[in-house]
């Protein structure tokens, strides 16, 4: 009777592992493949957390065993890709960018709530650049207590203009021994202050050379003249770009720099949110006039990006409180200021994955990549708009959202 009951147990066991490892089975309708191919009635199949086959007019492989899902009628694509994020801001309690009433617990679960609906909004990676608490919501996100993208931070800024190149290089080290992915630099004030130059091109060159030297990325927050300095002392990335000249977008290009311009998602949330921020540091009446002066000045420098030879420009929104779950919102923006779609929705695919040196795990759907895929409702390359209708989202192989209709 014992030894029934233990066969029995195994039998059970198994069953749930065997459930467990399933093969997962996609069909897409129409298919983006995250390197600007468009593929028909896909079938991708999707084993322990990764792509296995990718084939386009593939008959049916469903298997007894096998999870299916019917994507038919959606446009499926790589999870997306956002470069420059800043996933714990929020609004307090009190409705307000400050709030010193608030708790770590509620800053903590505000952080979390982020995370969410940032997965939610179809962004599968998401590169935060500016905050230390990004490492706690990183390993919760990691260990799978809370749903979200997979977080990438820098963890805290180098910005202090008084450092010798020597204690740069210094800071550098420090952050790659406390557990940053990359280095974020602000070597340009913030566009409400005018944006001039804070770092030295020597300083600059100190930071990045330093985290080249230390295998981390390093992504520049600049503007002006700023922008060439940062690509000739060999930045991975330029953030914002504004008031670029023609020079400074071809200096990039030359370097390889990647260029990661906010065309309209930022700047358009602060404005709608302007009671929310006003009083906070640079929220001022006066920074809130500078932003609203930046946006023709950005969709020019935009446009003239988009016509530089061999420049390579990422996707990355600036998600500060209030845009978070909104981020898709760039796609449309970029579009509405002249970008193909297609060259958009790469932007936040292989190109994006491509700046992160992730190119061999996200970014494509092809076999071998890690099985981040979602799903929208209508076609992005014929309405823009349908990046705000994501109906299945998946991460690593498990699926967090899943409106389509199942049959
Ligand atoms: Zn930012």
């Amino acid at each position: 009777m014992k030894l029934i009951r233990l066969s029995l147990f195994f039998i059970i066991s198994s069953v749930v592992v065997a459930a467990q490892n399933a093969p997962v089975v996609i069909r897409a309708g129409t298919l983006l493949d995250g390197k600007g191919h468009v593929l028909h009635n896909v079938l991708i199949v999707v084993e322990d957390g990764k792509i296995v086959r990718a084939e386009p007019n593939a008959k049916d492989q469903r298997s007894q065993e096998s999870v299916f899902y019917d994507l038919s009628r959606m446009t499926v694509m790589p999870g997306w890709i956002d470069l420059h994020d800043h996933i714990t801001w929020h609004f307090g309690p009190n409705g307000h960018m400050e709030d010193k009433s608030e708790t770590p617990s509620q800053a903590a679960l505000a952080a979390a709530g982020n995370a969410y609906t940032t997965l939610m909004a179809g962004f599968t990676t998401v590169q935060s650049v500016g905050s230390p608490e990004d490492r706690d919501l990183r390993a919760a996100i990691r260990s799978g207590a809370v749903p979200g993208p997979r977080l990438l931070t820098s963890l805290e800024p180098i910005e202090d203009s008084k450092l010798t190149p020597e204690q740069i290089r210094e800071a550098v080290r420090k952050l790659k021994a406390e557990g940053a992915d990359l280095v974020k630099i602000f070597a340009s004030r913030s566009i409400r202050q005018g944006g001039g130059q804070t770092l030295t091109d020597e300083q600059l060159q100190a930071a990045c050379s330093e985290a080249k030297a230390q295998g981390l990325r390093t992504l520049v927050h600049a503007y002006r003249a700023a922008v060439r300095a940062a690509a000739n002392a060999g930045c991975t990335e330029v953030e914002h770009g504004t008031f670029a000249t023609q020079e400074d977008l071809d200096a990039m290009a030359q370097h390889g720099t990647f260029f990661d311009p906010q065309v309209g998602l930022v700047i358009h949330n602060y404005l709608d949110n302007k009671d929310k921020f006003l009083g906070a540091g640079s929220y001022t009446e006066e920074g809130f006039t500078k932003m609203q002066e930046a946006l023709p000045i950005i969709a020019e420098m935009f446009k003239h990006a988009l016509a530089t030879k061999n420049l390579k420009i990422v996707f990355g929104t600036d998600a500060v409180a209030g845009a978070h779950g909104r981020n898709a919102e760039e796609f449309i923006d970029r579009v509405q200021a002249g970008e193909d779609p297609m060259d958009a929705l790469v932007a936040a695919n292989s190109r994006a994955a491509e700046s992160l040196n992730m190119q061999n795990q996200i970014g494509a759907i092809a076999p071998g990549m890690q099985a981040d895929i979602i799903a929208v409702d209508g076609n992005p390359l014929k309405d823009i708009t349908a990046v705000r209708r994501v109906a299945f989202v998946m991460k690593g192989g498990r699926v967090y959202k899943n409106q389509a209709a199942s049959h």
